[in-house]
């Protein structure tokens, strides 16, 4: 697992390397209601973030090609992963 937090060249470098990958968005400091799991082509997560923010720095990036790796990591935050609506369908 990746994390990925101050450093949107670092996570977009990580999304273009690991298509089939997963993402879970966490606000920062985490909040246990906000840990979401994205696949990493997720349109929520890639391409330019909404009004103009950077994809890192109010929220952290832990990403992994093993799904189970970040449910844990959001256990261990305290709450547990949410599956995206856009991209778990
Ligand atoms: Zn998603």
């Amino acid at each position: 697992m990746e994390i990925f937090e101050d450093d949107d060249e670092g996570y977009l470098r990580w999304l273009r390397l690991h298509p089939n990958g997963y993402v879970l968005n966490y606000k920062r400091p985490p909040e246990v209601n906000v840990l979401k799991l994205h696949h990493s082509t997720c349109g929520d997560i890639t391409g330019t973030p909404h009004r103009g923010d950077l994809w890192t720095v109010a929220y952290g990036k832990a990403c992994s090609d093993d799904r189970r790796g970040l449910e844990r990591y959001a256990r261990q935050l305290g709450g547990s992963a949410l599956e995206c609506g856009n991209c778990f369908r």
